[in-house]
């Protein structure tokens, strides 16, 4: 047996071999599909491919980058934080994951005594609802085995986060998944018939994101924290799509139930500006539920990802992107909802789904012509765009977007009409 390493096989040169697309069906898993380009380098709202071609970014990583590509405030903070220290076990703590933690808890609960309120911190949003789950399951105990969440509910592709996801397609091949969860209409006669004192929580997305960018129905989250108060079940709140500015405030269930306090809210996505992590806000005894190993992570509070999540909430706040993104997403929901081809705009702030009219075709044909248009968007259902940019999105090229969508709609409806 050798034990002399195998070379590594020389890079083709440019221009010749296999592609990077090539190369990546070779070498990737196929989960994804084929990727739509090879993407090279981004600044603020903007990302290159490596072809050259410049694109306007309205998808952020999907609501992930809310600074935008290489912010200086995260470049900077990453910078430090790496050259400094890198990373540490759970056996300690380090300064930029106890200020990270307090943080998070006056964002998430504004009002509210933050000694009531703890944070674990996670790599991920489904890892966050993993987190979120064996709390519920601690509140459970024996009496309380049934967990609600939401029909169209997203939660993530881990297998307890998967369990409180309803497409059936990501569900079904995976089973068994941990038992005991349900799932209601977004309707308050349904979660009042399915509340009881058996359920240990119920979780939703404020507005759902993965399946369309649908906020709950008006006055539902508010009747959803009483009926689970009146039940003793937990409320978990997913905003790891939602939060952090995107929907106009720090949290979109400050927009959709002020003064509601949940007692477990989830974070992830926009939280680090790019770099991965997640978090868990427990409030009440919902804090105090998980002990001494009863859950961990080895990357959850990593120095490096929390400074860079200290940075986005300092940059979030000095320069007052979520009120921009209030701003910015009314003014352009509005215009956008004008647009003949458009059927409506649902969403708030820069969380956006643009529901098409039939005529228009199929929303992924629309995103395919955008991107030839330079304009990166997505289809999380087959009448629907979503749109996520960048909280710093500038109004000219929020503007740009709006004529070039106009124009795409237009084309293929007199297109239509020759057919
Ligand atoms: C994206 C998402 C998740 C999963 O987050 P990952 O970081 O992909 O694991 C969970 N919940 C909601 C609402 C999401 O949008």
């Amino acid at each position: 047996m050798s034990t002399t390493p195998q070379p590594v096989p020389p890079a083709p040169a440019p221009g010749t071999g296999p592609s990077w697309t090539e190369r990546y069906a070779a070498a990737v898993m196929n989960t994804f599909g084929t990727p739509q380009r090879v993407l090279v380098r981004g600044r603020g709202a903007h990302v290159w491919d490596a072809e050259g071609r410049q694109y306007t970014d309205l998808l952020a990583g999907i609501a992930v980058n809310c600074l935008g590509h290489a912010h200086p405030a995260v470049v900077s903070a990453v910078t430090q934080q790496l050259s400094t220290l890198g990373h540490v076990s759970n056996f300690f703590t380090t300064t930029a994951q106890v200020e990270l933690a307090e943080a998070l808890i006056r964002l998430v609960h504004p009002g509210l005594d933050a000694s009531d309120s703890r944070v674990f911190l996670a790599s991920s949003g489904a890892e966050a609802n993993e987190a979120a789950l064996k709390i519920a399951r601690r509140h459970g105990g024996g009496a309380r085995p049934r967990v609600l969440a939401l029909e169209n509910a997203f939660h993530g592709r881990t297998m307890g986060a998967l369990a409180l996801t309803h497409k059936a397609a990501y569900r079904e091949p995976f089973e068994p998944l941990p038992g005991g969860v349900e799932f209601v209409p977004a309707d308050l006669g349904a979660l009042q018939a399915a509340m009881g004192e058996d359920v240990c929580a119920l979780i939703v997305e404020p507005i759902q994101g993965e399946a369309g960018v649908r906020p709950l129905p008006e006055g539902l989250l508010t009747a959803a924290r009483r009926l689970t108060r009146e039940a003793g079940a937990l409320l978990i709140v997913d905003e790891v799509q939602t939060g952090m500015g995107r929907c106009g405030t720090w949290m979109a269930h400050h927009l959709l139930a002020p003064g509601t306090t949940p007692d477990v809210v989830t974070l992830a996505k926009g939280l680090g500006g790019g770099l991965p992590i997640g978090a868990v806000v427990a409030t009440g005894p919902a804090a105090q539920l998980l002990g001494p190993g009863q859950h961990g992570t080895t990357f959850g509070g990593n120095p490096v990802c929390a400074a860079a999540a200290l940075a986005v909430i300092r940059t979030l706040r000095d320069e007052h992107l979520p009120e921009r993104a209030a701003a910015l997403g009314r003014r352009w929901s509005g215009q956008i909802a004008a647009l003949p081809g458009v059927r409506g705009v649902r969403g708030a702030g820069l969380l956006l789904g643009v529901v098409l009219e039939e005529g228009a075709g199929p929303a992924a044909e629309v995103q395919a012509e955008l991107m030839d248009r330079g304009f990166i968007v997505n289809a999380p259902c087959p009448d629907t765009l979503r749109l996520a940019p960048p909280l710093v999105l500038s109004d000219a090229d929020a503007d740009s977007f709006t004529r070039v969508l106009g124009e795409v709609l237009a084309s293929r409806a007199s297109r239509q009409e020759q057919a």
